[in-house]
């Protein structure tokens, strides 16, 4: 099987597994239990916050992990609303994740007036809209630091000091860039963060919220004081003790795969576009996550490639979501202005740790075939 489908999930790296072992056959024990095995435990939660906050150049204390990247994007926003009266405003990017753009949409719901701000074609925000909506009355702008679909990274600090001249909170989804890219939350300015483990080959179902010292928010689940009394539940252990390790190995390994991606990913492009005509590149050309390929293949279905490619054992993805039966095109692709019938046709690869040169070739060598005889069946293409 070929697997480049690394935004939807990355398989977890065995040494994460190895590591998360113990946690759950020896030191199982509750971290707030005051015995030896307990102590042992809340050491391991511990241990982890300060490799977490090393790895993103924050403080131990502004770490406050969670069951994931959706959580974490419910907690910044809805939890810094409930803690205030004050500010009534959410601003957000018409290109978000929709942990965040159904959580600010949510939020109208109590009085909150929600602004989405617009992308250019290459899916990076309008900073003079966002300049010119935010004010006093603004308690939170969410913009992603890359987009999940086309890999778009945003010009995250610019924003972030929009937010501060008018006293607002910052908040990134960072889910799709820890791990693959640098992040100094001292220097982008962020005062939230989310991350998510299961994006950078630690374990699903534990990511974190990062929140700047001195910002308040209410927890969203209420119950004991666990992180601080801003998450109730007692802590995933495991899956806390995976996370660091995922950090760790990232730390290590994140220049020289950024590069190598990058080649990867930049091969398969050329070797595309070389073969079938009529396709496009969606996303920005350069600033863009090193892994990701997003493009549009006019006159056929985005599902229709992706099943055809499962048959030759490839995991893609599309740009569109499926649900219910309904085919939506993705509202990315929509905010970047492409039109509904080419958005169908997207196709996104994401490449990872255990790609191969070979299964590029591969990818190369069948996708045009599979395009042509698509294209054949459908009644828009006039060869
Ligand atoms: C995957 C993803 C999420 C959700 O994270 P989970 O841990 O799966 O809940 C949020 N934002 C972005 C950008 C993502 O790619």
């Amino acid at each position: 099987m070929i697997y480049l489908d690394y935004n939807a999930t990355a398989p977890t790296d065995p040494r994460v597994i190895e590591a998360m072992r113990t946690y759950f056959a020896e030191l199982y024990a509750n971290p707030s239990s005051i015995h030896t095995p307990g102590q042992k435990a809340k050491q391991a939660v511990e241990h982890s916050r300060e490799v977490l906050a090393n790895f993103l150049n924050a403080r131990p204390e502004e770490v406050y992990f969670t069951s994931g990247g959706t959580e974490a994007d419910n907690l910044a926003i809805k939890g810094l609303a409930f803690a205030q009266d004050k500010r009534k405003k959410i601003i957000y990017s018409s290109i978000e994740h929709h942990a965040v753009m159904n959580t600010c949409k949510y939020m109208s719901k109590f009085g909150y007036e929600i602004i989405s701000v617009p992308v250019d074609r290459y899916g990076v925000v309008d900073l003079n809209f966002i300049e010119e909506k935010t004010d006093e009355d603004t308690l939170i702008i969410s913009v992603m630091h890359a987009n999940n679909e086309v890999g778009t990274i945003q010009p995250i600090r610019e924003i972030a000091q929009i937010a501060h001249k008018y006293g607002a909170v910052f908040h990134t989804d960072a889910v799709q860039t820890v791990g693959k890219i640098d992040i100094d939350i001292m220097e982008l300015e962020v005062d939230m963060l989310s991350l998510s483990g299961h994006k950078f080959y630690g374990p699903k179902g534990v990511g974190a919220l990062i929140v700047k010292k001195g910002i308040k928010f209410d927890a969203l689940l209420h119950g004991g004081h666990h992180e601080r009394n801003h998450r109730a539940g007692t802590e995933n252990v495991p899956g806390i003790v995976g996370l660091a390790k995922a950090c760790e190995l990232a730390q290590a390994e994140i220049p020289d795969e950024e590069k190598r991606l990058k080649e990867l990913r930049d091969r398969l492009w050329q070797g595309l576009n070389s073969q079938i005509s009529e396709i496009q590149l969606n996303g920005h050309p350069e600033k863009r996550l090193a892994n990701t390929l997003n493009f549009s293949v006019k006159y056929v279905e985005g599902e229709s490639l992706i099943l055809s490619l499962n048959a030759e054992s490839i995991c893609a993805s599309t740009g569109s979501a499926c649900s219910s039966g309904s085919l939506e095109p993705s509202h990315v692709l929509l905010a970047m202005g492409i039109p509904a019938e080419i958005a169908h046709g997207s196709l996104r690869f994401s490449l990872g740790r255990w790609t191969k040169p070979e299964e590029i070739e591969k990818v190369i060598d069948v996708l045009p075939g599979i395009v042509e005889k698509l294209r054949q069946m459908s009644p828009l293409y006039k060869k």
